[in-house]
This record gives structure tokens, sequence and C-alpha cells, in this order.
């Protein structure tokens, strides 16, 4: 299992404190403010995660910044991001990202065109498709937050089943991690459970 601290609006120096008692993987959702705690952070190994909506013009400095990026939706950003991933480094490892509460104005493959979504990224070569992510429409129900994230467990034991070589089901926040876990999540992305509330995006400061 892993935890993926998910550290939006958090400053480099809450990242390194984390660091420093042995957390090694941060998630982050906006790219101008991750390239800038990269620069902080630099001296550390930390493994980078991209979580955030991908813009196609966005795709060439997250392939560039990242080791991994869990929110490929469309096959357009998947061919983008191998395409301008640096041959200095190792093929970028993706996760696609799940509609799974059918929401259509959220991001994430409908789970019906996920099978074909998942052929076409692992033909490209520069990208490793690990596995898959979800954001459920929350809930305060265990046995609702459970319904969604088993269909998940689902449609990741179905690719599996077609040969996709799978490690990753990219589920689970503060408030829905047990029920993520229940169902066989093996990376939860917290971020208000382990930083605290967060601060107000820079933007919107006075
Ligand atoms: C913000 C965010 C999280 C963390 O949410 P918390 O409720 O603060 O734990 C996880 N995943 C994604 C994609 C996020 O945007």
């Amino acid at each position: 299992m892993t935890l993926l601290a998910v550290s939006k609006t958090q400053p480099a120096e809450r990242l390194r404190e984390l660091y420093q008692l042995g957390q090694r993987d941060f998630g982050e959702n906006y790219l101008q403010e991750a390239l800038a705690k990269q620069a902080a952070l630099a001296d550390l190994r930390i493994c980078w995660h991209f979580i955030g909506p991908i813009q196609s013009n966005k795709t060439k400095s997250i392939s560039e910044h990242f080791d991994w990026v869990h929110s490929v939706d469309r096959i357009k950003v998947a061919r983008r991001l191998s395409e301008q991933r640096p041959e200095t480094l190792p093929a970028l490892n993706v996760c696609l990202q799940v509609d799974i509460s059918g929401e259509a104005s959220k991001s994430g493959v409908p789970p019906e065109a996920l099978p074909e979504l998942a052929e076409a990224v692992a033909e490209l070569p520069r990208l490793r498709l690990r596995g898959l992510m979800c954001i459920p429409a929350p809930s305060d129900d265990f046995a609702e937050q459970r319904r969604a994230f088993a269909e998940m467990r689902h449609g990741f034991e179905a690719l599996r089943a077609r040969g996709h070589a799978l490690d990753t089901l990219s589920m689970g926040m503060s408030g829905d991690l047990e029920a993520a876990i229940a169902e066989g999540a093996t990376l939860v992305r917290i971020g208000t459970a382990l930083f605290g509330p967060r601060n107000p995006a820079p933007t919107s400061n006075p």
C-alpha cells in the first residue's frame, strides 16, 4: 500500500517536513504550483505524481517533470505525454482516470470506454500503463463508497484478465480511504487527513 501525500496548496516546507519523516510520494494538482515546489525541493529524492486535470498545452511540462500521472482520460493527452517524454527519463507511469460516478461533467473515461483506451495507451512506447484512478462522488455512506470502489476493482480485474500487467489501483481520499482499502486500493491519495485543512489557492489571496 502506497500513501500518496497530496500536497496542493501546501508550502514546500511542509513537504520537506514530511519527507524528513520518511514520506517519498507527493501528489500535486496544479502544474505551476508543482514546478515551484520541485525547484525548492530539488535536493530531495521525491517521487512526483500529477493528479489534476490535464490541459493538452501542459503535457510537455508534465511529461518532463513527473514520475507518475494519474489523470489520463483521453488518448490525445496520452499520445502527447508519450511523444514528449524525454528519452533521458524512464517511461512515464500512468493511471487511467475512470468516471465511476457517471456524472458527465466530471473528468475521467466512462467505464464502457475503458478497455479501448487501455489498449491504445498500452501501445504507447514512452508510457507505462500501471492502473486506474477514480474520484467518486462524495458520500458519507460507507456502503455507497464501497459500491463505487468495488466497480473500480472489477474494471481493474477485467483489464488484467485481458492481459494488461496493472499493479496500481489509485483510490481513496481522506473521506473514503477505509472503503477504498476494503475494496483493494493499492495507493491512497491523502491531503487533508495528513496536512490539515488546505490553504486557499495562492491566486485567491487578496
Ligand atoms: C485534493 C485531492 C486529493 C486529496 O483529497 P483530501 O480529501 O484532502 O484527502 C486526492 N486526489 C485528488 C485527485 C485530489 O485532487
